[in-house]
């Protein structure tokens, strides 16, 4: 197929993805009768399901498995110190450009970016690599002016106005700020946080402490994070209002790298086991480091739009903990009784975004499959969720309304649903009852019929194959029981 074909069609499949997320109840635009709010999304009665499951499946990996490893949950608002010490008062920005035609916004590395892809696009991957290598070095220089001449010099013009005619480039810090009291002054300016990892860093002593951790340990958090970011679309991919999973691994210094490589190995094998393919997974190391990192990854997942990053990797150092300790002034550091010695602790990072993990699985999920021969022919569309996080475990179906079978269905679902997510549903044909599980990922539907009155069995039809069984009432419960249990993940790990 031809390249722009393909694209394409992958710009469909998102699309497509997008408007099934909305009609079917998974994501809605954020206060979409005031037409919506950039880069905010709420989520639907099956998205907030999915998303829960997500997460408590995420929490379980951690601090079940993990005996070494404990949760908290640490407030959006910190003392603003906290952001002084971990360097993003100073350096969470972005470079921005504006173009005085349109008036529009652009963060000058995703122009550049963009820039190179449609180099890349035309066959000319050599000038590409060049290009993005050359900007790579700009920013690691912080060169804003030799960044703007890189874009002129490529003739970059505004998707808007079409014209070159753009400002200078300037950093631009991502963080939202607010005022706390009465009083609107800088002193009383607070951020809301950009990531969680900070509100583990300022509990790391309280834990260890309390909970009697010993080196090597780690402290998980799932959390509200906000970014203004200004590059927004890309769905729930890039919002300013987002959810991370965070893990911060405490190390004997000079082990990190030991560890770094154990929770690299943990964290893409974990996306494996929730059945993501081999092949739409892949790491990438960075080049450029972040100031506070001595080595760093990202887990990439292939995307409609490509692979992108879903989680990182990163090897702290004791960085974030040794600022802590200089501009907090109270000591942060671990009596390690192996070495009788004490010591400021390095760190391991895993840090998976709720988000961006749910479009993933979304993504990965959503199946069309043409079924029927001839005049008949149509496309089946269905979610492929792991049953272990399907927002709905299975939907209870009297096959009609009448002739006691709904009172039987009810039963059924009045016994089962102190166990599971069930949906219990009597309109429309027992056909269209079953797409519309399909289209929410349902794993079963448990079709109770005549014969139902008369042995108690019931016919269970499965999402994927639409293979139908019978089996007996009192057998559902452990079926259904043995196939959304996390167990069937945690196995492969
Ligand atoms: P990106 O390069 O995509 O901006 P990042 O490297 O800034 O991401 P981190 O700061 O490492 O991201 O955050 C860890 C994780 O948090 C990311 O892997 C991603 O899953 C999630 N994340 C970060 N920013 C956003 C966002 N704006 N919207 C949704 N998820 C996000």
């Amino acid at each position: 197929m031809a390249k722009k074909e393909k694209a394409n069609e992958e710009n469909n499949l998102f699309k497509k993805i997008i408007a099934h997320s909305k009609e079917y109840g998974f994501v809605y635009p954020s206060s979409e009768i005031y037409d919506g709010l950039g880069a905010v999304y709420d989520y639907g009665p099956y998205g907030v399901e999915l998303k829960n499951n997500i997460k408590r499946l995420w929490w379980q990996s951690m601090t079940q498995l993990n005996d070494n490893v404990v949760g908290i949950d640490a407030s959006i608002f910190m003392h603003p110190t906290t952001w002084k010490a971990s360097g993003h008062v100073d350096s969470f920005s972005d470079p921005l450009i504006d173009n005085k035609d349109s008036k529009k916004r652009y963060r000058a590395d995703v122009l550049i970016e963009d820039r190179a892809a449609q180099l890349e696009e035309e066959g000319e991957k050599e000038k590409a690599d060049a290009l993005l290598k050359n900007m790579g070095q700009l920013l690691e220089a912080d060169n804003l002016d030799g960044l703007l001449e890189l874009i002129l010099e490529e003739g970059i013009v505004c998707p808007v106005s079409g014209t070159a005619n753009w400002t200078e480039i300037r950093h631009f810090n991502l963080m939202f700020d607010t005022q706390v009291g009465s009083v609107a002054d800088e002193a009383n300016t607070l951020y809301l946080r950009p990531e969680t990892a900070q509100g583990i860093f300022v509990n790391f002593l309280n834990v260890q402490k309390t909970a009697r951790m010993k080196i090597p340990f780690g402290i998980a958090q799932v959390g509200k994070a906000f970014r203004n970011e200004i590059v927004a679309r890309q769905f729930i991919f890039r919002m300013r209002e987002f959810e991370q999973m965070e893990m911060q691994f405490f190390v004997r210094p000079g082990e990190e790298m030991k560890w770094y490589e154990h929770w690299r190995d943990t964290r893409l094998n974990w996306h494996k086991a929730l059945g993501i393919p081999d092949e739409n997974l892949k790491l990438h190391d960075h080049e450029k480091l972040a100031h506070y990192a001595n080595a760093a990854l990202d887990i990439e997942f292939k995307f409609p739009f490509g692979f992108k990053e879903v989680e990182g990797i990163h090897s702290r150092t004791d960085f974030d903990l040794s600022s802590h300790q200089e501009f907090s002034r109270k000591k942060q550091q671990y009596f390690d009784p192996e070495v009788n010695k004490n010591y400021i602790p390095y760190v391991v990072e895993t840090s998976v975004g709720a988000d961006r993990l749910f479009l993933m699985t979304l993504c990965n999920a959503f199946t069309e499959e043409e079924v029927g021969e001839g005049d008949k022919k149509k496309l089946r569309t269905f979610l492929k969720l792991n049953p272990v996080i399907a927002p709905v475990k299975a939907a209870i179906l009297p096959l009609t309304k009448k002739d006691g079978l709904p009172e039987k269905a009810r039963k059924i679902y009045q016994e089962l649903k102190y166990d599971f997510n069930l949906i219990y549903e009597e309109q429309q044909s027992i056909g269209k009852r079953y797409t519309r599980q399909d289209l929410i990922g349902t794993p079963f539907c448990v079709a109770v019929d005549h014969q139902t009155l008369e042995d108690d069995t019931v016919t269970i039809r499965h999402r994927d194959t639409t293979n139908q069984e019978r089996v007996s009432i009192s057998a559902l419960r452990d079926k259904i029981a043995t196939a959304v249990s996390p167990k069937n993940i945690f196995d492969k790990l």
